[in-house]
């Protein structure tokens, strides 16, 4: 069997596109137009390249972004003091805090600071909450899981009454995954570094949803004929020649490197029924999801 690939890249786009057409027509009936801020706090590469991704996604989509950089030291009263300027002015409908924050911030305060009327990326405890029991909607569904059950309903996938296995557990993928799943009638197992028998386990998964950050850990013969694969894992690995040596940059002089997912791409299409590629999967839609929570917000 060889799976069928699921393009993120085009049902991102769609996503987008949607967006784009509901923001014109919000403007074009004389009301406000949508605005997110984006709060980076020091000047971590991969975070102001996140950042910058999502201020270039506004601008093509009719949104105004608000840029708010701010030095790595800051202190935690000037950084809560900057959530509630946000949070009081009417021009902002989203908030977004790039994470990870330097280790002297408590991130928990400052996600719970966020007015749950413009969290957008979902992670307030108040929408995680709402996520976890039966019967409340949170405001807003954090975008990377979001984006991969979205994924998931695109592709046809029946997700109700499946068998789905999440690996990993944490705030901002694994857990709100598992309880959207479980939301939509899914049986979920979610696996961590304790879990025993992962192979084991994942060979029962109909659903997998692969968040741990392990460049290829899971193998094809850990995949259920026929599942549905759902890879969130971006990792870098060494870019290498057919004879094994790594790939030099010209220009930079350094071995260049590749992403990759948590499952192996190349053994795991032949047994799957479904899967997303690394890059081009899971990627485009977390930008493509922020859009829409914004739009909402
Ligand atoms: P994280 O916070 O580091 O959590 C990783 C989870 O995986 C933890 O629950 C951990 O278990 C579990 N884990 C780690 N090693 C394991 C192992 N050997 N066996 C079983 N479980 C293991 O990571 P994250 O933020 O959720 O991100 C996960 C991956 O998704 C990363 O590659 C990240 O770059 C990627 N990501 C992609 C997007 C996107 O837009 N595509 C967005 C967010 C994240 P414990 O809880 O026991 O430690």
């Amino acid at each position: 069997m060889t799976a069928q690939i699921i393009d993120g890249t085009a049902i991102a786009q769609k996503v987008r596109d949607e967006v784009k057409e509901k923001v014109a027509a919000r403007i074009a009936a004389g009301k406000s137009q949508p605005g997110l801020a984006t709060v980076l706090v020091g000047d971590r590469v991969d975070s102001a390249a996140y950042v910058s991704m999502k201020q270039k996604a506004c601008a093509e989509l009719g949104m105004t972004s608000y840029h708010h950089p701010v030095p790595a030291d800051i202190s935690q009263a000037d950084l809560e003091e900057l959530i509630k300027e946000l949070n009081a002015d009417p021009k902002v409908n989203g908030i977004l805090v790039q994470l990870p924050l330097p280790s002297h911030l408590n991130e928990e305060r400052v996600l719970q600071l966020i007015s749950i009327e413009k969290d957008v990326d979902g992670f307030s405890p108040i929408n995680i909450g709402r996520l976890a029991q039966k019967g409340r909607d949170p405001l807003f569904v954090p975008c990377t899981p979001y984006g991969c059950i979205y994924l998931l309903e695109q592709a046809g996938v029946k997700i109700e009454g499946a068998n789905a296995v999440v690996l990993g557990r944490s705030n901002i993928v694994g857990m709100p995954a598992a309880l959207l799943l479980i939301g939509k009638n899914a049986t979920v197992t979610v696996c961590h570094s304790r879990t025993k028998d992962l192979p084991g386990v994942v060979r029962q998964a109909d659903i997998l949803i692969a968040a741990i950050g392990r460049a290829e850990m899971v193998r094809g013969d850990w995949i259920k004929p026929g599942a549905a694969i759902i890879d969130v894992g971006i990792n870098g690995i060494p870019m290498l020649n057919p004879d094994g040596t790594p790939v030099i940059s010209q220009k930079t002089g350094k071995p260049r490197q590749k992403l990759v997912g948590d499952v192996c791409y190349e053994e795991a299409k032949e047994v799957a029924g479904f899967i997303t590629p690394v890059p081009g999967g899971v990627g485009p839609m977390t930008i493509a999801m922020l859009m829409a929570n914004t739009f909402k917000g």
